[in-house]
């Protein structure tokens, strides 16, 4: 499922810096990659360390079944990879970078990118471990990826919101077999879902949320929901399932998949988290740039539900 030669990529990235080895690395690369690893992004990893992952997912609201097959299936994809090694916590003592060699506790520092899984509420967070979540993303350029409730989270910090993109609105349709487009095919978490498509989920309805503000992997097809729905707000009818976005000098990824625990069993599910976290330690490049909505059924026919 997570192929070996990711870790040659991953050895690219991180040496990149030295240049011999990114000469190797160059010529055993696809043009793609070694042109699109030039460009902005995170800072490359120190060579020879896999990457370090932190996943939170503390609940001060609803609480997910869903969490621990998250966790356990980020855990997995870095170590079936040898990609990332994870931590994983449902209190929010490591987010601070004040670092202190007591008890081995980590902090921010070690870390390359932070997980909310299914968060909720108002987390556990002074002023300054919110000051220092902020900085990883936006000074150090580390990574943020954001799983289903993350967008539930937070409401009272508004550079939260503004650095995952908005905030959750209700679920109109509670778990349904939702209907999705595939606007970005081009990025790297999303590359493997057909143009149209169906998943058994809860999706969101973001609020504070405007596509110019992000680059929209995917969205429901507003075509086929049912609007005679008093928990519908949106006027626009957009409705994103997964975007990308920069948040300063870091990368940041969201999407509303996830909510239940057999989504954690899907494999396009899992490749999309798995793609979303090596894009957001810098492994591999996609665009946060926004568009006006792509796809649909005006442009791809009659939507397959396929997968
Ligand atoms: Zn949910």
């Amino acid at each position: 499922m997570y192929p070996r030669s990711d870790l040659s990529k991953l050895s690219y990235v991180r040496n990149r810096v030295a240049l011999p080895i990114a000469i190797l690395g160059a010529l055993l690369l696809p043009l793609g990659f070694q042109t699109s690893a030039q460009s902005k992004g995170p800072s490359a990893l120190p060579p020879n360390r896999v990457g370090h992952v932190l996943v939170i997912s503390q609940t001060k609201g609803f609480q997910h079944d869903s969490v621990p097959d998250a966790m356990a299936a980020i855990y997995d994809m870095g170590h079936s990879t040898r990609l990332w090694e994870t931590t994983m916590r449902t209190d929010t003592e490591l987010l601070t970078k004040t670092d202190t060699r007591e008890m081995n506790r980590k902090s921010l520092n070690y870390f390359d990118v932070v997980v909310f899984g299914s968060t909720t509420g108002e987390l556990d967070l002074t002023d300054a471990q919110k000051a220092d979540l902020l900085s990883f993303v936006k000074e150090d350029g580390k990574g943020f990826v954001g799983i289903h409730a993350a967008l539930d989270t937070n409401y009272k910090w508004p550079e939260y919101g503004e650095m995952i993109g908005g905030y959750f609105d209700q679920h109109p349709w509670f778990t349904f077999n939702a209907p999705i487009i595939l606007e970005d095919p081009s990025f790297p978490a999303v590359r493997h879902f057909p143009k149209a498509f169906v998943k058994r989920d809860e999706i969101y309805q973001p609020k504070a949320w405007s596509r110019d503000k992000v680059n929209v992997l995917l969205r429901l097809d507003e075509s086929k929901l049912d609007y005679n729905n008093p928990r519908v707000h949106r006027t626009d009818r957009d409705f994103a399932v997964a975007w990308s976005k920069m948040y300063g000098n870091g990368r940041v990824f969201y999407s509303t998949l996830g909510h239940t625990k057999e989504a954690w069993d899907d494999p396009d599910i899992r490749t999309m988290y798995f793609e979303a976290i090596k894009w957001t330690m810098g492994m591999t490049e996609g665009s946060t740039a926004s568009h006006p909505k792509t796809g649909g059924v005006a442009s791809s026919g009659t939507p397959s539900t396929t997968r």
